[in-house]
């Protein structure tokens, strides 16, 4: 058994966030939290009077080929992805490039707190599969896949649709569910605009068969959405050709979504599929300001992502903190003037950790500390300053002055992993 001392963040629900002093955080043998009691003085718990224990962040977009990429600035969309994000692909073709390059990512997102990560591989199922390896081996808990496309790529990474679904077929049937439901697949078509419909039906149909994660880009840039009128002009918009070829539903992440407008938003939730906001990601392209408000006025599940490496910076609450700027800048620029709600520290907490989870399908493991939760936790040393505060004051300074470097441990599934 391990145990874990410090102040505890509790997310406790989408407004509210709980500090509970003094608690230490009892890890059985099996990697679940299995009490939470009040600390006395120890030698060998990680952690002490002066940290935070807070459950683990969950980074719900990223792409792994893409590590190396970040906060590469002054190229159009097409010039990013022609120049940096398709050579950066097409070299994980090697599995020891793509071992390697998963190792770089693994102790990189694990350094900066994040336990959770849903990932888009690159068309090489080798690469896949050489990065599950590593998960596994590494203790990440990861929902990764076969990024699936075979639309208008460059030759070296256009995919075949039936031999492509073979493949994550098979990915899908290897890792699905290994290491105790810490490796989840998912079907990773890389956008509307990059795939035939015969393959997004194909991927849709088989996440439902095989009960596994579907995930894709959605409603990104106002030129992909020109891109989509033209490829389909029998389906009203983005939304609704893909709930024609089954892509919507529970076990949906759809990502980004800059360009949903009202009727959209009620549509991604009456279907029940989660949406991932990046902030950052969406700002550093120039993509747009997405308006969480109306996100959660229509009652989407919302996780955030980092969107390596359309976004630059891998640490979660930097990304939540851009979350909370972008609803500031919106509502300092609305009209009328300053009318609108803005997010506030405790929601982002909620959708870094618990949140987050719940978007993602894990919500019943991970994102609490509390008895039969995962294990996925960070003791964090912030500055001192911080405890003298009053609780709700706490929860935001510790938000916007958290730094990676203040993770003492990481551990997932009660296994300590990092930093
Ligand atoms: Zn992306």
């Amino acid at each position: 058994m391990k145990t874990l001392v410090g102040t505890l963040l509790q997310p406790v629900s989408q407004t509210q966030c709980h500090v509970i002093k003094d608690s230490a955080v009892q890890i059985g043998d099996d990697g679940c939290i299995s009490q939470i009691v009040t600390a006395k003085a120890s030698s060998d718990a990680a952690g002490d009077s002066q940290c935070w224990i807070i459950p683990g962040f969950v980074d719900a977009h990223l792409h792994l080929p893409q590590w190396q990429c970040r906060g590469i600035d002054g190229l159009s969309i097409r010039e990013w992805h022609d120049k940096i994000g398709a050579p950066a692909e097409q070299r994980l073709a090697d599995p020891k490039a793509a071992t390697k390059q998963a190792e770089e990512f693994t102790a990189g997102v694990i350094a900066n707190g994040t336990t959770t990560v849903v990932a888009f591989g690159t068309p090489f199922p080798q690469e896949v599969d050489a990065s599950f390896n590593v998960f596994a081996k590494k203790g990440l808990r990861a929902i990764y896949g076969l990024t699936l496309n075979d639309t208008g790529m460059s030759p070296g990474l256009s995919q075949h649709a039936d031999a492509a679904l073979d493949e994550a077929r098979a990915l899908a049937a290897k890792w699905h569910g290994k290491e105790n439901g810490r490796l989840q697949y998912a079907f990773s078509p890389r956008s509307s605009v990059r795939c035939s419909e015969k393959l997004m039906r194909g991927a849709a149909a088989l996440a439902d068969m095989l009960k596994c994660t579907l995930q894709t880009h959605v409603a990104d840039t106002s030129d992909e959405l020109d891109e989509v009128r033209q490829r389909f002009p029998d389906h009203i918009d983005e939304l609704e050709l893909f709930a024609d070829v089954g892509m919507l539903g529970r076990r949906t992440i759809l990502v980004h979504g800059v360009f949903l407008d009202h009727y959209q938003h009620n549509e991604v939730t009456e279907s029940g599929t989660s949406l991932v906001y990046c902030p950052t990601g969406n700002l550093f392209r120039q993509s747009g300001l997405v308006d969480y408000a109306s996100h959660r006025r229509a009652g989407i599940r919302t996780a955030l992502g980092s969107s390596i490496a359309g976004g630059f910076d891998p640490f979660m609450p930097r990304v939540a903190v851009e979350a909370l700027q972008t609803a500031k800048a919106i509502k300092v620029h609305s009209l009328p003037h300053r009318a609108g709600a803005v997010l506030t520290p405790s929601e982002a907490w909620w959708m870094l950790t618990a949140g987050g989870a719940a978007a993602v399908g894990l919500g019943e493991k991970v994102g609490k500390i509390a008895p039969g939760y995962q294990a996925d936790c960070l003791v964090v040393r912030p500055e001192k300053w911080i405890a003298e505060l009053p609780p709700e004051q706490q929860i935001s300074a510790l938000l916007y002055t958290m730094t990676p470097q203040q993770i003492e441990h990481v551990f997932i599934a009660g296994q300590r992993v990092g930093p």
